[in-house]
């Protein structure tokens, strides 16, 4: 008997690696239970972490699917409840198509102390240079989805006043990098900070320091496909 073939779930791919990155922040610690989301952009459609499930136990078809007014696609459980954050980040941001958020220990903490997070590292130039802090707002609400968007603008990563951080990048693994570096950065900061006045790096070592990347960048190519002449 011919086999009835079955219909392809909806972003099948992206559900499974919103899956996959939702299980990764929680082992390696930079969320805890199910705190934090994840969500990855496919056209006009959105990809994101249900609302209050085992991240362990995520399925592809346990991730939801929306448009970007919120509406529900696909999926059966309710989306985070930062469904809204993330929806305006898309909105706002041409170039996001991943977005990571997390309530990690040290970026958390850093949000308790400061109202920036000063570029300590060269690698900072990566999330726009010194992070800034985005106002608190109740988790959930248009207030702190506005709060992030001010907070934005020239920044890949913000952090989340009495709440964590967020970061976005082109791809899932750009977005969970940088959530990564902005965790690092943080932890850094708050040890230095924690025994004397941790020094910045000025507007110039920065520029520098983007300038080098992107020359790293554009010459990292295997020797084997590209050799020298
Ligand atoms: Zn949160």
């Amino acid at each position: 008997m011919a086999e009835i073939p079955t219909a392809k779930p909806l972003l099948e791919e992206a559900r499974r690696s919103v899956a996959e990155t939702a299980r990764k922040l929680l082992t390696s610690r930079l969320i805890v239970n199910t705190s934090g989301n994840v969500s990855q952009r496919i056209g006009d459609l959105v990809a994101i972490t249900p609302s209050a499930r085992d991240y362990m136990q995520l399925a592809p078809e346990d991730i939801c699917v929306v448009d970007l007014d919120g509406n529900r696609v696909d999926g059966k459980w309710l989306p985070s409840s930062e469904l809204e954050l993330h929806l305006a980040l898309y909105r706002d941001c041409p170039d996001c198509a991943a977005i990571v958020h997390t309530h990690s220990v040290h970026a958390t903490a850093a949000t308790m102390l400061t109202d920036e997070l000063p570029a300590i590292h060269y690698q900072m130039c990566d999330l726009g240079g010194a992070v800034p802090v985005a106002p608190y707002a109740t988790f959930g609400s248009p207030e702190l989805a506005q709060s992030v968007l001010s907070a934005i603008p020239g920044h890949t990563a913000v952090l989340m006043a009495n709440h964590g951080s967020i970061s976005y990048g082109p791809t899932l693994e750009k977005a969970l990098a940088r959530t990564v570096l902005l965790e690092w950065c943080a932890e850094v900061w708050l040890k230095a900070k924690s025994v004397g006045t941790p020094r910045a790096l000025n507007d110039g070592q920065l520029r520098e320091a983007t300038d080098q990347m992107k020359r790293y960048s554009s010459a990292r190519a295997c020797y084997h496909c590209h050799p020298k002449t």
